[in-house]
């Protein structure tokens, strides 16, 4: 119910409104959707999500529409069929978060109180902080899965590939699914093999990382495939430029290169590296306004929503809640992970909306399909601290799977758009 409602026309003519939900989500992705159906599931009444996108983006299966196995079209549906019966949609972008006097202040001059905030705005794709990226993107062999628009340009850049190298990048960032970068670097090494260019073809992953993955039991897996294919790692790389006409990618060396290590103080050395094929995943982010905003960690620039662990319940303000990939949740940010936390902010808003402690904990459960060839998938399952937490029963993950990739294929996408986002999973 809207307690106070007032229009009047702004400075610049804009329609102003001064609204007021017993509970505002701010950003209806995959986290925000997820959590208001678990509220209308649960007869919560007087919740508002605010949303600019007419669009709502199923992003991971955008992986598999770079490798030309998915259509893009079905990655997309509209937002407005996606709003659960009996919640608000304020189609607006939020700009201003002031949680000492509870109102979110927005582009088009709405001011909306709430008594109850749960933060889910996502992540922001840093494109700018590659020198020359933002304008060669889509054009001279340079693409992301990132970007719905760009996903497709994957699949035309790959199946132009006559041989030379495809080079894949990762940031020093945390980014919205960890083992994007590779998987489409895994499809690619196996389309040359099924196009017979392998042998012509050089794959080279330039990541800032300091190896394939973090978790050990994946690792072992990884780096089988990564010798199977004969992929040429770069660890401690970190993009910094591209020259789009001149097909050439530069890498600053991380802080954590043994090299910069041992001359402490020296101007950190930079690699130039020629590509046919790139594929770059750019370093993120909270989005501005959180990263502006009192309710972003201090410890970062990065600008997290800082949340319990735990709990997922604000440091500083306890009406406040935050998850997903906008969230500090020292965790892998996947739409795995959404699916379980937003069962404990659920619960643990509503305890709060009683004046009660809250009860449930999220122990950083992620997931990640990783897609290793066309047709072969295996996932890997962990939580905080990078513990291995396989949760399928009877059959072993930790392999490269038919079923696994059927199940990336068809099975997660059902169980987004039916389950996931209906508050049923
Ligand atoms: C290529 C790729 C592959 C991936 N693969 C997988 C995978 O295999 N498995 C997996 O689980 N996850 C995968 N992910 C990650 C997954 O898509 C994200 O982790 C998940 O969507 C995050 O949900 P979210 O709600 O936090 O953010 P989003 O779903 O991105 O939603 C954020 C919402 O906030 C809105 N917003 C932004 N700014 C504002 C503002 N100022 N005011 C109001 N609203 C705002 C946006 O419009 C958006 O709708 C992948 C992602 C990509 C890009």
């Amino acid at each position: 119910m809207i307690v106070r409602e007032e229009k009047a026309l702004g400075v610049r003519g804009q329609f102003k409104e001064r609204l007021h939900h017993k509970i505002l989500i701010v950003g209806g992705g995959t986290a925000g959707l997820t959590v208001a159906a678990q509220l209308s599931h649960k007869g919560v009444e007087d919740v508002a999500v605010l949303e600019p996108s007419e669009k709502h983006y199923y992003q991971a299966v955008w992986t598999l529409v770079g490798a030309g196995a998915y259509h893009p079209e079905a990655s997309v549906r509209p937002q407005e069929k996606l709003i659960p019966r009996g919640v608000r949609w304020i189609q607006d972008y939020a700009q201003e978060i002031d949680p000492e006097r509870q109102v979110v202040r927005t582009l088009n001059g709405r001011e909306i109180g709430y008594d109850f905030l749960v933060v889910a705005a996502g992540i922001q794709l840093d494109w700018h902080r590659i020198e020359g990226l933002e304008e060669t993107l889509g054009k001279n062999g340079v693409s992301s899965n990132y970007r719905f628009d760009l996903a497709p340009k994957t699949w035309a850049f790959i199946q132009q590939l006559k041989g030379g190298v495809a080079l894949f990048t990762a940031p020093s960032t945390p980014i919205k699914c960890g083992g994007a970068p590779q998987k489409i670097m895994y499809l690619t090494a196996d389309y040359t093999r099924r196009k017979g260019i392998a042998k012509d073809t050089q794959i080279v992953f330039g990541s800032a990382g300091t190896t394939i993955f973090g978790v050990p039991e994946v690792k072992a897996v990884l780096d089988r495939v990564v010798e199977r294919y004969g992929i040429q790692t770069q660890f401690h790389h970190e993009l910094v430029a591209v020259d789009g006409e001149k097909r050439e990618a530069t890498f600053e060396f991380t802080p954590n290169h043994p090299e910069v290590k041992a001359n402490p103080g020296a101007q950190r050395p930079r690699v130039t590296l020629p590509f046919d094929f790139l594929h770059v995943v750019p370093p993120q982010s909270a989005p501005d306004f959180l990263k502006q905003s009192p309710l972003a960690d201090p410890s970062t620039p990065l600008g997290w929503v800082q949340v319990d662990k735990h709990t997922l319940q604000h440091v500083r303000f306890p009406n406040v809640f935050s998850l997903g990939d906008a969230s500090s949740l020292p965790t892998s940010k996947t739409g795995a992970a959404i699916r379980k936390q937003a069962p404990v902010l659920v619960a643990n808003l509503l305890s709060v909306m009683k004046g009660q402690a809250p009860q449930k904990q999220y122990h950083g459960y992620t997931s990640c399909p990783l897609v290793t060839a066309y047709g072969k998938m295996f996932l890997a399952e962990f939580l905080y601290d990078n513990v291995w937490h396989p949760t399928v029963p009877l059959i072993n993950t930790q392999k490269e799977r038919y079923d696994m990739w059927l199940l990336k294929k068809h099975g997660l996408p059902f169980l987004y758009w039916n389950l996931m986002l209906k508050g049923r999973a």
